[in-house]
């Protein structure tokens, strides 16, 4: 398949509009009409999206109101959803579904270094190039959230892939845990083609603390930092397309319009782009490593690491009060709320990075509750 002939916006179906427990299907077909009236066709779902609904939905929205060619459908192979290893018979099901008769590409499902092994066990690798050959599957290949090294082992072991799904942005470019840069480099030594999950951070690229956007102003005052972030990962060599997930018609319209008239970064704009990389990496985070020694100790109960990592380092970083006060509610879920620290102080006995705790978790209950 020619790569380059895939528009590179792709449709992420995570996240479709609800109505109470529903898919909005009349929204969601709306959105699919408007992205593809504007020229895209690249839609992306899996078994666990929206716990399940997310591949119904596909058929209601797309394989029953457009012609199969007309639309390049992705699915995905999630070894926790294979029963008793019948990889047929779940293969069947996502056809079954999706009605969609065959799947442009098919992605063994966030492979990493804790799963990998798994792949291997249930024989995924040569079920993905039998449906291949069985022309039920197009293009064969994986996501992958591990590291470099073990990217460059699979790609080794596995050269029939025709892809692979990274995570990318320019927040995680240089960084150590997700790799980016170091990744795709990978990919691309290996001569894969890289589609793009989370080139937005799951959002968190879209809303930056003033200096930086203050920064990407001076650089584009016309686009948004969205935009920015969805047009540094398509400027890089190789893509295949841009996934992101839409979940309302303004949201679909704004990507559409950003990469409707794509323009690679001028080299003003990409230094503005790192200049921001350098603010939100400086930003004043605490380095909780997520050892959970202090979570061992707390009487209460308290989710420390979750509560710092997910919330107070995310606040830090991005000052965006709202999305950190839904990140702080989601890391607590139902546990003890940072203001119940009694201030034994057992925590930051045992805490390697001597982190102020106490204080800490005052201020997060301050700022989140
Ligand atoms: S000081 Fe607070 S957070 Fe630390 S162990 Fe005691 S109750 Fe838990
Ligand atoms: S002991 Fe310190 S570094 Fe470890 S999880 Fe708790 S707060 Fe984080």
């Amino acid at each position: 398949m020619d790569y380059t002939s895939i528009p590179k916006l792709g449709f992420g179906l995570m996240r479709l509009p609800m109505i109470g427990d529903e898919v909005d299907i009349e929204q969601s077909k709306k959105m699919a009409d408007d992205f593809i009236a504007a020229g895209f066709n690249y839609f992306d779902t899996a078994r666990g999206y929206i716990n399940g609904l997310s591949e119904r939905a596909v058929k209601p929205i797309l394989s029953d109101r457009y012609p199969r060619e007309s639309f390049i459908l992705a699915d995905k192979y999630s070894w926790w959803c294979i029963k008793d290893g019948d990889s047929e018979s779940f293969f069947q099901s996502q056809l079954e579904r999706t009605g969609a008769g065959y799947f442009d590409f098919y992605l063994l499902h966030a492979v990493d270094e804790s799963n990998y092994e798994k792949y291997d066990a249930l024989g995924a690798w040569a079920f993905g190039a039998a449906k291949k050959k069985e022309g039920l599957v197009r293009n064969f290949g994986f996501s992958f959230h591990g590291k470099a090294d073990l990217l460059d082992k699979l790609l080794t072991e596995h050269p029939e892939v025709d892809f692979v799904q990274l995570q990318l942005n320019y927040i995680d470019w240089e960084d150590d845990g997700v790799q980016s840069r170091l990744c795709y480099e990978t990919a691309r030594k290996h001569g894969k083609g890289v589609l793009v999950m989370e080139p937005v951070k799951g959002g968190a690229l879209a809303v930056l603390p003033e200096k930086a956007r203050e920064i990407l102003k001076a650089a584009d005052e016309n686009r948004t930092p969205a935009s920015f972030a969805l047009r540094f990962v398509a400027s890089l060599d190789g893509i295949i397309t841009v996934l992101s997930g839409m979940s309302n018609v303004a949201q679909a319209a704004d990507n559409i319009a950003t990469m409707s008239d794509f323009a690679p970064l001028s080299e003003k704009e990409a230094d503005a782009v790192s200049a921001v990389a350098e603010i939100l990496k400086n930003a004043p985070t605490v380095p909780c490593t997520a050892c959970k020694y202090c979570t061992e100790n707390c009487p209460m109960g308290i989710k420390i690491p979750s509560i710092l990592r997910g919330a107070y380092n995310h606040y830090k970083s991005y000052e965006n009060i709202d999305v950190a006060k839904a990140r702080y509610n989601e890391a607590v879920g139902g546990a003890a709320a940072a203001s119940s620290c009694i201030g034994c102080g057992a925590c930051e006995e045992v805490c390697p990075q001597k982190l102020p705790i106490r204080a800490l978790l005052e201020e997060s209950a301050t700022l989140f509750e």
